[in-house]
């Protein structure tokens, strides 16, 4: 009998994976050789156990992918993945995913000690009381999408749009309106609050260069849109996904860069994007799924989502990407604060898809009355205020200010997998 799986999950600061293998009853003996070398079958009845990234540990795992990878392809993520946490790194191996989000905190706060010689004690005691600071400071509302809770006015007669505050009879509500777009995965985040002529002038716009900027990446993470899986068709070549298996077909003239041993291709598309209506498609999604109540504080957001102004500078947006967060369905958070503290901001957003999180500041553009958050005085508070975020040490931090366009490329690196099939 099949059907049985086997999970390990590897939790470090620096990166994170799930690793799966299906079909245990074929791979008992993988399974069992690799329990001994990552967990010396001593899992306790936490179900997990800290590991070094030691050099023995490497060669142990080496010796059984080489044994077994003909058999199990993918069992080769295994040292790859080592290879990118520090030599002598902590980790944490465990066999289930059911551990609940402040136990993993609590285990990547650990880490983190470890990591930069601290006293954990003493962090955690820090971490409890700054966590009660947080507490006061923030409320925090999320949608994962797992439930469907539309956002807004139920009554079709009395909607008010979010963007273009009008209502029937000049606007109609007759279309389902997404709040995060259905190309990122989202099926059940609904905002009754856009009217139908909104809806489809943000699709044609912001919302499409949104998706087309993370277009690779959506088909990487086979997130099913609206016509399922995206294909993604540029100049010379065309990336689908085809029996849940990626394919690449290129012209080998014009995608394969001098180094092949590193497989990197250089993908040109036919899209093209302004970096400052990625940050506006953000702030829609934020202001898509708030609660009514907020909106007034957030009208020159709206403005500016809607192309009124430019901002002349933003805040940098701070993104991960975890294969362990890894969700197709989206997921969308809000921090608004609750007290008068102007060195942090009024209202964080976090939106998840596939394995990307972004944090990002909804900017209200209030003048006098609110920090900008672009110096890094100003951002660095605000991030440290953030702990459970800025305890993951792998984050990049993009700045989408740029308001001239820009042509989407991507350069794909395959870097130990066998070159795609030319056609
Ligand atoms: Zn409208």
């Amino acid at each position: 009998m099949s059907g049985y799986q086997f999970n390990v999950i590897l939790l470090s600061i620096t990166k994170s994976i799930e690793f799966v293998i299906e079909d245990t009853k074929l791979h008992e003996e993988v399974i069992n050789e690799l329990l001994t070398v990552l967990t010396f079958n001593i899992v306790s009845k936490n179900n997990f156990v800290i590991r070094r990234n030691s050099n023995i540990l490497q060669r142990n795992l080496e010796r059984i992918v080489n044994k077994y990878k003909s058999a199990l392809p993918k069992i080769q993520q295994l040292p790859s993945y080592f290879k990118l946490l520090n030599d002598n790194e902590f980790l944490v191996v465990f066999l289930e995913k059911n551990s609940s989000e402040q136990e993993v905190q609590l285990l990547l706060n650990y880490l983190y000690c470890k990591k930069k010689g601290l006293n954990f004690l003493k962090f955690q005691r820090n971490w409890n009381s700054q966590k009660f600071a947080f507490n006061n400071a923030y409320t925090y509302k999320a949608q994962d999408g797992k439930i469907k809770i539309p956002i807004g006015e139920k009554d079709k007669s009395k909607r008010k749009c979010r963007f273009c505050f009008k209502s029937k009879p000049q606007v109609s509500f007759k279309k389902i309106a997404h709040a995060i777009p259905e190309s990122l995965g989202n099926k059940t985040i609904i905002n009754y609050d856009e009217c139908d002529s909104c809806n489809e002038k943000y699709g044609l716009t912001i919302e499409r260069e949104f998706s087309n900027y993370f277009s690779l990446f959506r088909v990487l993470n086979k997130l099913k849109g609206k016509n399922g899986v995206p294909k993604l068709k540029g100049k010379d070549f065309e990336l689908f996904v085809k029996d849940n298996k990626i394919h690449l077909e290129y012209n080998q003239d014009k995608l394969v860069s001098k180094s092949l041993d590193d497989n990197i291709f250089f993908l040109e598309t036919y899209d093209k994007i302004v970096k400052q209506n990625i940050y506006r498609a953000l702030c829609k999604f934020a202001i898509s799924s708030i609660e009514s109540r907020f909106l007034p504080h957030f009208r020159n957001t709206i403005s500016w989502i809607d192309r009124d102004f430019d901002a002349i500078k933003l805040p940098k947006i701070a993104i991960l990407n975890d294969s362990y967060f890894y969700d197709s369905q989206p997921k969308i958070g809000l921090f608004l604060r609750k007290n008068q503290d102007k060195t942090i901001p009024f209202c964080v957003a976090e939106l998840g898809f596939g394995s990307l999180i972004f944090v990002f500041i909804v900017p209200r553009f209030l003048l006098d009355k609110e920090l900008p958050f672009i110096s890094a005085k100003e951002y660095k508070t605000y991030w440290n205020f953030f702990k459970h975020f800025s305890t993951h040490a792998n984050w990049r931090f993009i700045d989408f200010s740029d308001t001239n366009e820009s042509k989407v490329n991507f350069t794909l690196n395959l870097k130990g997998k066998s070159p795609p099939k030319n056609n």
